[in-house]
């Protein structure tokens, strides 16, 4: 597969040639939520009309054929982060798939045994989480009597290894850090972070959801223990994500959600486990999501995610080099020693965030104003909110300049002359 066709590409998507307040629509909120390609809604609809059944259940010829293509979203998945199907864990999304961890953990302390976390024992998360990656923690420190402890972000945005290596430590037992923060687009350097954790013999917890969009993504070679990530920000539909998780780390985790599909035998007094995944998949799955979610990677793949990422990395310089030359303008993150994803989150002197997001609307233009769900990494940045500027596959260099040319009037607009 060569370079990106753009033009193809955005053939795929039918919401682009939706207009927004007499505006053609100039989608720049990917981060938030990702737009879906026609296979998606087609996989979907197919299988409902065609296929659908109850899985893993009953002996009729639909529900085995429903079962299959279930299973077969489950490895096209697992491939595309260059897993097996068994490491792969159903869930409604990253959120989910974060609080699984997090509950199982904490069902283990209460159990004991390897995974259990005691009083003194410690989870490292950085200051750049999302809230899904930060307050499962906080909730398991404060059930378990462990110390939540953070890796500082440099000013620059990226993540500060010396005091991470001086954290992680003896007495840690969990580092959780996203791959790319969704406020910074930073890649950041997991290599490093799952060796100071190995040589503690810590869990690595990998928040993918900003990444498995956007670049080649070989979880195992990464090294991470366990990985979560969601399918509506990866071109495919709300309701479904997926767990990670290395074969040993799953099989030591308990179950958190208990009832039907999981279980061998069960009695009125006691229940035995299907091993992973089944075991953390109780009750009915969502599985009309789940094979959208596949025709979702298999459309990434057909594009290829080198190419994905290399079309990418020229709108995030176009974007960044845009808004930084725009006066008044302070980027989150400016810096180009690491690698990147194609998004970008800015301050503009004298102007709220969502005064910017309603110039911005008011062209046709979506981005997303706010915290992001990273109050703390904000705060770290003395600031409330931020205008987040996300690009996706089909975002055009004209998208951009459109956008850029928008972002310079505003500050006129509302009169900032400083
Ligand atoms: N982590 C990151 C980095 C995210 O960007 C998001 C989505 N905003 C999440 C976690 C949570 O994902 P979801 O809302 O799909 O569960």
């Amino acid at each position: 597969a060569g370079a990106l066709d753009v033009t193809a590409v955005r053939a795929d998507f039918p919401i682009l040639t939706e207009s927004v307040n007499g505006e053609p629509l100039v989608y720049l909120d990917s981060a938030a939520t990702s737009q879906k390609p026609r296979v998606v809604l087609d996989a979907e609809r197919a299988f409902l009309e065609h296929e659908n059944a109850a899985v893993h259940r009953g002996a009729h010829t639909l529900a085995a054929e429903a079962t299959e293509s279930f299973e077969d979203a489950r490895a096209a998945v697992a491939r595309f982060v260059g897993a097996g199907p068994e490491s792969i864990v159903w869930t409604s999304g990253a959120t989910s798939a974060l609080n699984l961890v997090a509950y199982a953990i904490g069902n283990a302390s209460i159990a004991g045994g390897p995974l259990a976390l005691t009083r003194g024992d410690e989870i490292v998360v950085t200051e750049a989480e999302h809230h899904a990656n930060l307050i499962p923690w906080q909730q398991l420190a404060a059930r378990t009597g462990a110390t939540l402890r953070h890796i500082p972000v440099h000013d620059d945005g990226t993540l500060d290894l010396v005091t991470a290596a001086d954290l992680i430590g003896e007495r840690t037992r969990i580092v959780a850090f996203p791959h790319v923060s969704n406020v910074l687009g930073i890649v950041n350097p997991v290599a490093d972070l799952v060796a100071l954790a190995r040589s503690a013999g810590a869990l690595t917890v990998l928040d993918a959801c900003q990444s498995a969009p956007h670049l080649p993504l070989d979880l195992p070679a990464l090294g991470v223990d366990l990985a979560a990530f969601s399918g509506h920000k990866m071109l495919g539909p709300y309701g479904i994500g997926a767990l990670y998780g290395r074969g040993e780390v799953l099989d030591a985790l308990p179950p958190v959600l208990t009832g039907g599909s999981m279980v061998t035998t069960v009695t009125l007094d006691a229940a035995e486990f299907l091993p992973a995944p089944q075991k953390f998949e109780a009750g009915t799955q969502p599985v009309s999501q789940a094979i959208g979610l596949a025709a979702a990677v298999r459309y990434l793949d057909h594009l290829g995610m080198q190419n994905v990422h290399e079309r990418e990395r020229v709108l995030e310089k176009r974007l960044r080099d845009g808004v930084r030359s725009i006066p008044g303008i302070r980027l989150l993150g400016d810096t180009d020693v690491a690698d990147r994803v194609a998004l970008c989150a800015f301050d503009v002197d004298g102007v709220h965030a969502h005064d910017v997001g309603q110039v911005l609307d008011a062209r046709g233009i979506a981005v997303r104003v706010g915290h992001h769900c990273a109050q703390p990494l904000h705060r770290r940045f003395d600031m409330t909110a931020t205008v987040r500027a996300s690009a996706s596959v089909f975002t055009t260099e004209a998208e951009i300049d459109t956008f850029l040319d928008a972002l310079s009037g505003v500050r006129a607009f509302f009169g900032v002359r400083r």
